[in-house]
C-alpha cells in the first residue's frame, strides 16, 4: 500500500475553534494576539442579504476598522488588489474573512499582497510570499472548501477566464472559527454542491500519488460524516449535522493540503474559469466519471473510500464487483442531492470540451491524479463521460 520510500510533512498551521455561537470568539482571539484593527472581508450577497456581517461589527466593537464587501463567486485578481489597497490604507493588521471560499481566497490574496507590497497577478504559483505581515482569522459560510485551513488560494484572471493557485503556508489562516449557526440557512443547491466539494477533497486526497496515512485518517473520517449528514442537510438539517458537515470540509482541507488533489478539481478550475460552474457542482460532476478512470490505478484506495461510505461488503464478492457497486451508490449518492448531475446542465457545450481538456492539462493538479495523464485525449473521455 505504501513503499518504503514513504516520505511526507505534514503541518496543521491554523487554530480550529468549534461550536454554535462560536464566531463571538473572534474578538478574543485578536486581544490574544495583540492585535487592534481588523477589515471584515465577505461578498456582497451575504452583505446585503444576512445579519453576519453587522453582527461581526457588534462582536468587534472598535477592533473592526472597515468593511470589504465586494467578493463575488470566485475571487478574482482585480478584487484582491481593489481590497488590498482599501485594507492599505486602514492601517490593518488582521483580515477577517467572512463567506464562503471566494471570500477567504480574497482574504489569502489580500494578506499576499500587503505582505509583498507586489500585485496578486505576479504572486500567483508556489512559494515566494515570505512571512504573511496580516492575523487572519476564516469563519466559513459554507461547508465544502476547507480554505479556511489551507495554503491554496484559487483567483481568477477575467482576463483570460483562468482560475490559478496561489500556494503558499504564509497564506494559510491563522484561526478556523466553525459555527454551525452561520450555514444553518444554506440553500440546498449550495449545500449539496460545497459538500460534494468536501467529498470530493477527500477521495482525491485518499488516491493522490502525494497520499499518506496521516491524510488517509482525516479524509477517510471526512466521508464519513458526509456520508451520514449531507443528504439531511440538503433537506434541512440540524445544527449538529451541519456542524458535522462543516468539520468534514475543514479536516478534508486538512488532507488535502498535505496530499493534494487530481484531474476532479483540474477540470473543475478549468470550466469553473470559462463557463462560471460553481467549483463544488463541477467536482460533484466529475466525481464519479474521475473515479472510474482513476480506478485501475488505486483499487486498494477506492476499497478505503467504500468503507468509510459506509458500503458493506457482501459475501463472497470480489474487489471488481465490490468497487462497481460501490462506484453506483456513490453516482446514486450525488443524483439523490437534486442538483444538476452532467456538464451539459450546467453551461458547457459540447463543442467547448476539446479546449477544457487542454487547458486541464496545465492546471497543477492534474500532476497528483494517481493515474499519470500525458495526453488531453484522457481528459477529454472523463469529460465525455461526465456531459
Ligand atoms: P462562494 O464563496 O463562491 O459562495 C457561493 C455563493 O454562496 C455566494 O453567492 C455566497 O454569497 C453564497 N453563500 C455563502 N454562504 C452562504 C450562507 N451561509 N447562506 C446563504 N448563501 C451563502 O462558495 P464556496 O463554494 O464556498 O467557494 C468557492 C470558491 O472557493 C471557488 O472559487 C473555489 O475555487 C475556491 N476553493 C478554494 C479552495 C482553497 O483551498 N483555497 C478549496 C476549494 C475551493
Amino acid at each position: 500500500m505504501y513503499s518504503a520510500k514513504l516520505k511526507f510533512p505534514f503541518h496543521v498551521k491554523t487554530k480550529i475553534i468549534y461550536g454554535a455561537g462560536s464566531r463571538k470568539e473572534m474578538k478574543i482571539e485578536m486581544e490574544s494576539r495583540g492585535k487592534k484593527r481588523a477589515m471584515v472581508v465577505t461578498d456582497s450577497f451575504l452583505y446585503k442579504n444576512t445579519d453576519f456581517i453587522k453582527n461581526a461589527e457588534e462582536i468587534l466593537g472598535n477592533y473592526c476598522v472597515g468593511i470589504f464587501n465586494e467578493v463575488q463567486p470566485d475571487s478574482a485578481f482585480e478584487i484582491v488588489d481593489k481590497g488590498a489597497k482599501i485594507a492599505g490604507e486602514m492601517k490593518i493588521d488582521t483580515v477577517i474573512s467572512i463567506g464562503g471560499g471566494s471570500s477567504i481566497d480574497t482574504a489569502k490574496g489580500i494578506c499576499a499582497v500587503l505582505s509583498t507590497g507586489r500585485p496578486i497577478k505576479e504572486l500567483m504559483g508556489f512559494g515566494g510570499i515570505g512571512i504573511s505581515r496580516l492575523f487572519h482569522i476564516a469563519v466559513p459560510t459554507t461547508a465544502g472548501t476547507g480554505s479556511e485551513v489551507t495554503s491554496a488560494a484559487v483567483i481568477k484572471d477575467t482576463s483570460s477566464g483562468r482560475k490559478l493557485i496561489l500556494a503558499d503556508p504564509a497564506v494559510t489562516p491563522d484561526v478556523a472559527i466553525l459555527d454551525p449557526e452561520l450555514i444553518m440557512e444554506l440553500p440546498p443547491s449550495i449545500t449539496a454542491g460545497t459538500g460534494l466539494d468536501a467529498l470530493t477533497h477527500a477521495i482525491e486526497a485518499i488516491h493522490s500519488r502525494r497520499r499518506n496515512p496521516v491524510a488517509d485518517a482525516y479524509a477517510l473520517h471526512a466521508i464519513r460524516l458526509i456520508s451520514k449528514n449531507l443528504k439531511e442537510c440538503v433537506i434541512k438539517g440540524n445544527i449538529v449535522q451541519r456542524g458535522m458537515t462543516m468539520i468534514a470540509a475543514t479536516i478534508a482541507g486538512i488532507a488535502f493540503n498535505s496530499a493534494m488533489v487530481g484531474i476532479v478539481h483540474a477540470i473543475a478550475h478549468t470550466i469553473g474559469g470559462k463557463y462560471n460552474v460553481p467549483h463544488g457542482l463541477a467536482n460533484g460532476i466529475l466525481l464519479v466519471p474521475s473515479m472510474r478512470f482513476n480506478m485501475d490505478a488505486c483499487p486498494d484506495r477506492y476499497i478505503m473510500v467504500a468503507e468509510a461510505f459506509g458500503i458493506e461488503r457482501r459475501k463472497d464478492e470480489s474487489d471488481n464487483e465490490y468497487l462497481e457497486r460501490a462506484l453506483n451508490k456513490i453516482e446514486r449518492f450525488v443524483s439523490s442531492l437534486g442538483i444538476p448531475v452532467k456538464l451539459r446542465e450546467v453551461g458547457v457545450p459540447e463543442d467547448g470540451l476539446e479546449e477544457c481538456a487542454q487547458i486541464a492539462m496545465s492546471d497543477p493538479c492534474i500532476l497528483t491524479n494517481p493515474k499519470p495523464i500525458s495526453d488531453p485525449s484522457e481528459v477529454l473521455k472523463i469529460l465525455k463521460s461526465a456531459w
